[in-house]
């Protein structure tokens, strides 16, 4: 026997009260990148986020997963997600991924950017590439969805993605596959999981109004991981450096509205070839 999966997709006044999340989210990263400098620690960027949401209207959703405590995961270097934020004081040069969640009126938003601390010219090249082609590959994992679609055309597009960039930049990238974006609504982390890499199976049908969160994490080396014994923080097992980007994305009959971008995707989608549709 095989399960059924059939998706949901949100209404119109839905999906409005989803972009108050996902802006108030993406409103609370171009804040935080601000912020982020030599010096300031991670638990620093992590009271500001919390005060910028709840001065809001918001909820730190993060606070809501059992046992985390914190507004933020704040993932340096090594570390690829769920780095958890504390004394750790950020040098120049270091490679630091913030994932942001917060619910609004029940409706939730999630997601990440990855930046170097004091900016490109304290980077390593081969940082800012990894930078660049992870969250290209983001935009083209976005870009493969459309109502009556296939969902895990996701995966294939960002892998398809980061393989030519690898190509492009001469570097080794190498996409993790065991952690996965996933539908996003009510709660913040909801069914389907959505692959960030290419597999075997279609994934089932994109319906109208489908909301899902992409997030690939690309390391500069291998693609095995472990996990610290603070049992969250995911560092990669051969000690590359690791960047995570993600978007809550909106999938409407003509085209997406990725709901957690200030401008709401209309120019990475415009650059992507892909229709920007918003609930106007
Ligand atoms: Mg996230
Ligand atoms: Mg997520």
């Amino acid at each position: 026997m095989f399960g059924r999966r059939k998706l949901q997709g949100r209404t119109d006044e839905q999906l409005v009260l989803m972009r108050e999340a996902g802006l108030l989210v993406g409103r609370t990263l171009v804040m935080l990148e601000e912020h982020i400098a030599p010096g300031v620690t991670t638990a620093q960027l992590d009271r500001l986020a919390e005060d910028f949401i709840r001065s809001h209207g918001g909820i730190p959703n993060f606070q809501l997963v059992p046992g985390y405590s914190h507004t933020l995961c704040t993932s340096v270097n090594d570390e690829v997600v769920h780095g958890i934020p504390g004394d750790r004081v950020l040098e120049a040069g270091d490679l630091v991924s913030i994932d942001c969640g917060a619910e609004v009126r029940g409706w939730n938003g999630d997601a990440a950017i990855s930046v170097v601390v004091g900016g490109s010219e304290a980077a390593r090249p081969e940082d800012l590439a990894l930078i660049a082609a992870t969250e290209a590959s983001l935009y083209a994992g976005i870009a493969a969805m459309r109502v009556g679609g296939r969902l895990y055309a996701v995966g294939d597009a960002v892998e398809a993605s980061v393989d030519a960039a690898a190509v492009r930049d001469g570097y080794t990238y190498g996409i993790i596959d065991e952690y996965v974006g996933h539908g996003i609504g009510t709660e913040m982390h909801m069914d389907p999981q959505i692959p960030n890499y290419a597999v075997s199976e279609t994934g089932p049908k994109i319906p109208a109004g489908f909301t899902g969160a992409i997030e690939p994490m690309v390391t500069l080396g291998g693609t095995t991981t472990k996990v610290l014994s603070d049992d969250w923080t995911v560092v990669t097992a051969d000690g590359t450096r690791a960047s995570h980007w993600e978007h809550s994305v909106a999938v409407r009959p003509e085209g997406l509205w990725i709901l957690t971008a200030i401008d709401g995707g209309e120019a990475a989608l415009e650059a992507s070839g892909a229709a920007y549709a918003p609930v106007s």
